[in-house]
């Protein structure tokens, strides 16, 4: 192997061009880069740097001074337009093409918009270092009445960072309890009420018609004025560019249990793997396929495809990716940490600490097993429930686990 491309150059592209080098591959690495932007952190947009704490120097992924130790060529600002995968060759919008013995594709995933978002000033996305200094120049003068639309992440972060600079806040969610994909309806109930007790308008079960002017226009007829509009419903996977590319696509690029991406055809394409938001993959610890969209697997995952992507180059056997997945949310003076998966038919406990003192452990439970551990405010108890989950414990064993925490 002698040309490696990653398409990506964020967390997970960074990561993977790192590892390249640190497992001592010496051949050409290029990464291809949408943004201008050498590769940053995203977590602090909705918090640390959207609140004027941090300056942008502040998020770099890798010091500035070390990119150059590297050896990686960084093609930034340059679109990756068309993949064939069978020929190996990447076609990008400033005209070239580049052929590639290896491809790792890290494309991530962009903000999912409502119709007519883009007419309307006042309306944000945040997904970017440019959406977060648009977002902040706003919310800076405090006193707006800011709407968020969608009760996900980047909702309930924005909102309570946009409360403590001073604005007035409503949160807008269509589901019946903020945050139910990541955390259920129970729990997610609880982090929602949190927000209200500190001032914030968590509105659930709400029809948005569209946008307009004065605020956003609701199914039944109410406009909820407001000066500022964020709206965080979701992402979709970025691969449009990897049509007509012979992959398999489904809600994110398709790949076996060692990251390697299939073709159209169900069989693996060797050599072109893929990490981060944009992958889903069967994840055998859980027995179930996976696209997670958080800090911690774009990092792993953009190591671990890779050391697969040399192993398997060098005749050795690539290693399964399968990790209890993990996240964490700031919210107020809210840590949110979770552990595993959450279903919506899981059964909840809060087996440590208690939801009213803003501080427990709460631990979801499928079929027999532990599936997933949530802590508010408790960081040291969500880590040693780590082991537990990555051994497959029983929910017995669990419980057993968690009595003994203090
Ligand atoms: P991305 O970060 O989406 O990067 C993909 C890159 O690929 C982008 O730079 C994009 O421009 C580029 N690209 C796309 N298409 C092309 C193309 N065709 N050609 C070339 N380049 C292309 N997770 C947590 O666990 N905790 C947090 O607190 C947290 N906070 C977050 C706050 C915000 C505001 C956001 C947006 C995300 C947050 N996340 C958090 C999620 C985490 O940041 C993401 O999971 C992570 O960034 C995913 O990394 P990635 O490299 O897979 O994709
Ligand atoms: P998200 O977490 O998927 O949440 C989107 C929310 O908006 C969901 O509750 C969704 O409900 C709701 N929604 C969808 N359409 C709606 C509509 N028309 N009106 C009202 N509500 C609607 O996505 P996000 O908050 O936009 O975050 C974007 C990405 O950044 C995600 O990948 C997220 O993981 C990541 N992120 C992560 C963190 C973190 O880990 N701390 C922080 C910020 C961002 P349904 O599920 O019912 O559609």
């Amino acid at each position: 192997m002698e040309r490696v491309v990653v398409v990506g150059a964020s967390l997970a592209g960074l990561r993977a061009a790192e590892t390249l080098r640190t497992e001592g591959f010496d051949g050409e690495v290029i990464v291809v880069g949408a943004e201008v932007h050498r590769p940053y952190d995203r977590p602090p947009l909705s918090k640390k740097l959207l609140a004027g704490e941090w300056e942008p120097e502040r998020i770099h992924l890798r010091q500035p001074d070390s990119f150059d130790d590297l050896d990686v060529e960084w093609r930034l600002g340059v679109v990756a337009a068309g993949l064939e995968a069978d020929s190996g060759v990447l076609h990008l919008t400033d005209g070239t093409d580049v052929e590639f013995d290896g491809c790792i594709i890290a494309t991530g995933a962009s903000c999912r918009r409502l119709p007519d978002q883009g007419r309307h000033a006042h309306v944000h996305e945040l997904r970017t270092l440019d959406d977060s200094l648009r977002l902040r120049a706003e919310l800076a003068e405090g006193n707006h009445h800011v709407v968020v639309i969608g009760a996900g992440f980047i909702g309930l972060e924005v909102a309570a960072t946009a409360k403590q600079l001073g604005n007035e806040v409503t949160v807008l969610e269509g589901a019946p309890a903020p945050l139910i994909r990541g955390l259920g309806a129970e729990m997610g109930t609880a982090i929602g009420a949190m927000h209200v007790a500190r001032g914030v308008d968590v509105r659930c079960d709400v029809d948005v018609e569209r946008l307009d002017e004065a605020g956003v226009l609701l199914s039944d007829g109410e406009l909820v004025e407001s000066d500022v509009v964020v709206v965080g419903i979701g992402v979709v996977p970025n691969t449009a560019w990897l049509d007509g590319s012979g992959l398999e696509i489904r809600d994110g690029v398709v790949c076996d249990e060692t990251l390697n991406a299939r073709r159209a055809d169900g069989e693996l394409r060797p050599g072109v793997y893929a990490a981060g938001d944009v992958l889903r993959w069967p994840n055998a610890l859980f027995g179930e396929e996976m696209r997670v969209e958080h800090w911690t697997n774009a990092a792993e995952q953009g190591a671990a495809a890779a050391k697969n992507l040399l192993a398997v180059s060098r005749g050795e056997e690539p290693v399964p990716y399968a990790p209890v997945p993990f996240f964490w949310s700031d919210q107020f003076d809210v840590r949110v940490q979770f552990l595993g998966r959450a279903s919506a038919d899981d059964e909840v406990v809060v087996a440590t600490g208690a939801v009213e003192d803003d501080k427990f452990l709460a631990l979801y439970r499928n079929g027999d097993r532990l599936h997933g551990a949530l802590g508010v405010n408790a960081p040291r108890w969500v880590m040693k429930m780590r082991g537990t989950l990555a051994a497959g414990a029983s929910w017995d064993e669990a419980l057993e686990v968690a009595a003994t925490f203090e």
